[in-house]
């Protein structure tokens, strides 16, 4: 934990109370807007997408201004509320949240999570849903639903690094039981919390304080790829590996790796093809840790539904990671 102190202590690099809030909001806002970005052409390939779109998927959607959130995003602001309300990610809450949004909206909600919450929902324990779901699928199933939801997280700990290790498994088990679910979450909100302190995270660094920490070795090799990787190697787009945790890991700490903005950093994500709208809110909350709230278009937000409500939350997550 004490490399891992390196990577995250804010003394180190002090930010301005005011960068640090555009930044807060900056995540929360890059979440929703990737997010939106990636839904029409979610588990298309990167071919598919352009012969669709000429020039390419540029704005989100006005349709999604009247819609329900997609399950990213709704995710998120449960576990952003949950944490809120409890200062800790307790499992039977964010459960019980889960499945309200479920059944309110339930819009894009994932296999697993499907099969979690009808197993909470049958009365298992929320300490043994996961856990049997994830047997029962021959202990291999690694899909992105917790890396998609985890930065409220990091927004909440960044300036405690155990608890941030902590907290994010936690966030992770309650409907991904895998450790690589739990790790590449951790993965990601460690970086994003170096995002923030203006401490762009060293890859290889991270993968090893991962490993230290009890990463599974898949992990910290899958971090360690991202350094020297172009989008193309990613292969986002190949229906083997679309949807997988560590795939949606990567984009996101690819995107770090990258100096353009925000912007076209997300379009040339979602135009990738595969899991667009997943790959494109774990990259847009980082992206959005790094270059803040006002590198996400007004274009796009304009066109997202509740946007107060997500700066909102993230003004309360920044008031609480203060006190
Ligand atoms: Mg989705």
């Amino acid at each position: 934990m004490t490399r891992l102190l390196d990577i995250l202590d804010p003394t180190l690099s002090p930010t301005a109370a005011e960068a640090l809030a555009d930044r807060y909001r900056g995540a929360m806002l890059g979440l929703a807007a990737g997010n939106a970005l990636g839904i029409p052409v979610e588990g298309f390939p990167r071919a598919f997408i352009a012969r669709l779109h000429a020039g390419g998927i540029r704005e989100v959607a006005a349709a999604e201004r009247e819609r329900d959130w997609d399950d990213d995003l709704a995710q998120a602001i449960a576990l952003a509320e949950s944490i809120l309300e409890h200062d800790a990610c307790d499992p039977e809450d964010l459960a019980i949240r889960f499945r309200e949004w479920r059944r309110q909206s339930g819009r894009g909600i994932g296999y697993m999570t499907t099969l979690v919450l009808d197993a909470h929902d049958a009365g298992v324990p929320v300490s043994d849903a996961a856990r049997q779901v994830w047997e029962r699928a021959d202990r291999n199933a690694a899909g992105n639903g917790a890396v998609m939801r985890c930065a409220p997280v990091a927004l909440r700990w960044r300036r405690d690094p155990e608890r941030l290790v902590s907290e994010t498994l936690q966030s992770a088990i309650v409907t991904h039981h895998d450790p690589r679910c739990g790790w590449s979450a951790t993965a990601v909100n460690i970086a994003l919390a170096g995002a923030l302190a203006d401490r762009p995270a060293d890859l290889r660094v991270l993968a090893d304080v991962l490993e230290d920490a009890g990463a599974p070795k898949s992990v910290g090799d899958a971090v360690r790829a991202c350094e020297e990787a172009s989008l193309d190697a990613l292969h986002l787009d190949h229906d083997n590996s679309m949807g997988y945790t560590l795939k949606a890991m990567q984009v996101g700490l690819w995107a770090l790796t990258r100096q353009e903005g925000l912007e076209p950093i997300l379009l040339s994500i979602v135009n990738a093809g595969g899991d667009t709208d997943t790959n494109a809110a774990v990259a847009g909350a980082l992206l959005g840790a790094r270059d803040g709230a006002e590198a996400v278009p007004d274009r796009w937000l304009q066109n997202i539904a509740s946007v107060p409500r997500i700066t909102e939350l993230a003004d309360k997550l920044l008031e609480r990671s203060n006190s």
